[in-house]
């Protein structure tokens, strides 16, 4: 039998502190097949962060010319900083046959799921907006300004789900990724992304 996959792009988005980083790392640890696009952005590494793993921090002056150069398949503001997803890594990926996770804001993924019609779109939903806060409170990344500004936004962004394909709340963390992991296992099963021959037919 000859195994045959067309690389999938794979698009995550949720509200900041919805637990999105923790289940996308155990799909990766998981999962060989799924690569992460590291992102470009003008924000400042957190503690731990780093460049041209978590993103590739860049400078306005680096981004504006990335952005004049056509290098970005989608950019957005978020939470009053710039991030952009880079085109070429993304194609070559897809190219070997690779699968690709985005975890991006939902500016962003609509303008990728018009761009790619043949993505996969999921939005991660945290249990309530309580619940939201008391992680972004807990997770001690951001200081308290931040945090205000990303729990402000976080209604807008959940406005937007109706534009996805799936929905999951993390509610709780191992249910949440079950979930993940058997939507991402349907759709690679998918005819128009797997081509398997079997020689003897
Ligand atoms: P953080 O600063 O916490 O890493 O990310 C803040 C938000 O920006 C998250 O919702 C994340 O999904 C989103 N984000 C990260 N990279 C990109 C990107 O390349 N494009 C867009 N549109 N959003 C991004």
């Amino acid at each position: 039998m000859i195994e045959n996959r067309k690389g999938m792009l794979i698009v995550i988005s949720g509200p900041s502190g919805t637990g999105k980083g923790t289940l996308c790392e155990r799909l990766f640890d998981n999962d060989t097949s799924i690569h992460f696009s590291v992102s470009a952005t003008t924000r400042a590494p957190r503690e731990g962060e780093i460049d041209g793993v978590h993103y590739h921090f860049i400078t306005d002056q680096q981004y504006d010319e990335w952005l004049a150069q056509g290098a970005f398949l989608e950019h957005a503001t978020v939470h009053g900083h710039r991030y952009g997803t880079l085109k070429q890594p993304i194609e070559e990926s897809i190219e070997r046959g690779e699968n690709v996770l985005l975890d991006i804001d939902p500016q962003g993924a609509i303008s990728v799921m018009e761009q790619k019609p043949d993505c996969v779109s999921i939005f991660i939903l945290p249990p309530s907006y309580d619940a939201l806060r008391v992680r972004l409170h807990t997770r001690n990344t951001d200081d308290p300004k931040e945090i205000q500004k990303r729990l402000g936004n976080a209604r807008g962004e959940v406005k937007q789900l109706h534009r996805y394909q799936y929905v999951v709340i993390n509610d709780h963390l191992d249910m949440a990724y079950e979930q993940l992991y058997h939507i991402i296992a349907a759709e690679k099963q998918r005819t128009t992304r797997y081509f398997p021959i079997i020689e003897d037919f």
